[in-house]
């Protein structure tokens, strides 16, 4: 018998444990920790909440947490309920499937103001993670300024974009929407420090912008590079290019129409945060391509803005003992192995990037590994000595059941148009979790 922890019940996390499952069947026991008493991770907390058939996938995760030898151990944090070295004392091998749930730092002056925020933070409050319900950003000044160029700016855009109506069927919190509805932000600025060959977005989500019922997207057509040079792009960066060739082409009697706009501001270097207490402004410095990179040219000019969310990018929590590759915000490691006993997969591995399916290979891969090392398993104590840790400790652990019943209960209390209606505060989660 093999006895496996996975910590991080997100993607990675899963389709490490399905891989397990699918290799060891009858001969794995997989205990999959969560802090907090929901599984899903990013799933839960991080896909927009009005991509619902991305959600979908957590289907799939179900078909793998409801089997026998995969357990369910939320509302444990490990690194301070129960260390790394109590796991790897009780499991063959102890798997961080974390994600990257911290934001890159946003190293500019002004960027501790109040209503600059990170894109964790942002899109943990609407999305209800208990970590960030209460943001409460001020919505009430005309103009965002969205820093950064990938798939998370444009679900923040999006966001501040839509109309109510445009959320129905969305699993958006209550206290976002309600926010959000009483926004006044009309001009929402993508802030891109390279230019349209260099997005990090995807077609799909880029095209989105496109079909929103009061927003516009405008791109400056002296950004784009000549038509020419898109054959040089691989062929989904050419789509998501094209799209913004369209969103160039929009007539200005159409732009008119349209009382939200979004306007991307290539070749625009955030140099700093403006503002006393709150953010007033952001100061750019104009940039040009160089070998790729971005080059400050000396030319800077100011945005207006009081509310500024950065998404530049994602990093995984560094846990005390285990070695962590700080410039690349990722746990150190070599193809997953970490240490003897100790892995990573994921974005806790390979960093933020990819799709929610590139995670599968990940977790079949890390099993492969785990396989070479692990062998028949040892004498390890597996559950039974977690379980008895657990109740000397007096940890009030979540199972996959008892999620099932706040599932149940907030898809109870949705409203009409809604497919849930998240708990944001743990207490109330862990309520849900005990009802009879
Ligand atoms: P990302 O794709 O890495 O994009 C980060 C962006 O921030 C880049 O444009 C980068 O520009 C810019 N940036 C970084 N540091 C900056 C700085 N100091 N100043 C200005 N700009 C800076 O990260 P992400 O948007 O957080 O997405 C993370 C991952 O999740 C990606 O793989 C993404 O595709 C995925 N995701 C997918 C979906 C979806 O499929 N629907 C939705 C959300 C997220 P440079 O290129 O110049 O470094």
């Amino acid at each position: 018998m093999r006895h496996l922890a996975i910590i991080g019940s997100g993607p990675a996390g899963y389709y490490t444990a399905e891989a397990a499952q699918k290799l060891w069947g009858e001969d794995v026991r997989v205990d999959i920790f969560d802090r907090l008493p929901v599984p899903f991770g990013l799933i839960r907390t991080g896909v927009a909440p009005d991509h619902q058939s991305i959600k979908g996938v957590s289907r799939r995760y179900e078909n793998v947490a409801l089997s026998d030898n995969v357990r369910f151990v939320g509302n444990v944090s490990v690194g301070s309920d129960v260390s790394i070295a109590e796991l790897q004392g009780l499991y063959d091998a102890v798997v961080l499937a974390t994600g990257a749930p911290h934001d890159r730092p946003l190293d500019l002056p002004g960027a501790e103001l109040a209503n600059v925020f990170g894109s964790a933070q942002f899109v943990g409050w609407y999305n209800g993670h208990p970590q960030f319900a209460g943001l409460d950003p001020d919505l009430s000044g005309r103009t965002a300024v969205i820093i950064g160029n990938g798939n998370v700016a444009l679900d923040v855009t999006r966001i501040l974009a839509k109309t109510r109506a445009e959320f129905a069927g969305s699993d958006i919190v209550a206290h976002a929407l309600d926010i959000l509805a009483g926004s006044k932000i009309d001009r929402v600025v993508i802030l891109g420090r390279r230019g349209p060959h260099q997005i990090a977005m995807t077609p799909k989500e880029l095209g989105e912008l496109a079909h929103l019922a009061r927003a516009c997207p405008r791109v400056n057509p002296g950004d784009l590079p000549e038509d020419g040079e898109d054959a040089l792009l691989e062929p989904g960066q050419r789509k998501s290019v094209q799209h913004l060739r369209s969103f160039a082409a929009i007539p200005e009697a159409h732009r008119q129409e349209q009382p939200v706009e979004i306007e991307f501001d290539f070749f625009a270097a955030p140099k700093a945060i403006l503002g006393t207490s709150q953010v007033e402004g952001v100061e750019i410095e104009r940039t040009r391509l160089e070998g790729g990179r971005a080059v400050g040219t000396g030319e800077t000019y100011v945005i207006p803005a009081s509310l500024v969310v950065a998404c530049i990018g994602y990093q995984t929590s560094p846990i005390p003992g285990v070695p962590f590759e700080e410039s690349a915000g990722r746990f150190a490691n070599h193809e997953g192995r970490i240490l003897p006993g100790l892995y990573c997969v994921g974005w806790a591995r390979r960093g933020p990037s990819g799709t929610i399916g590139t995670n599968r290979p990940d977790g079949f891969a890390i099993i492969e590994r785990i396989a070479e090392d692990i062998g028949e398993g040892t004498s390890k104590p597996g559950r039974p000595g977690f379980d008895a840790l657990a109740q000397s400790r007096g940890l009030d652990v979540v199972t996959f059941r008892d999620w099932q019943k706040i599932d149940e209960a907030e898809i109870q209390r949705a409203r009409q148009d809604s497919p849930r209606e998240k708990f944001v505060r743990v207490d109330d989660m862990i309520e849900a979790a005990k009802r009879p």
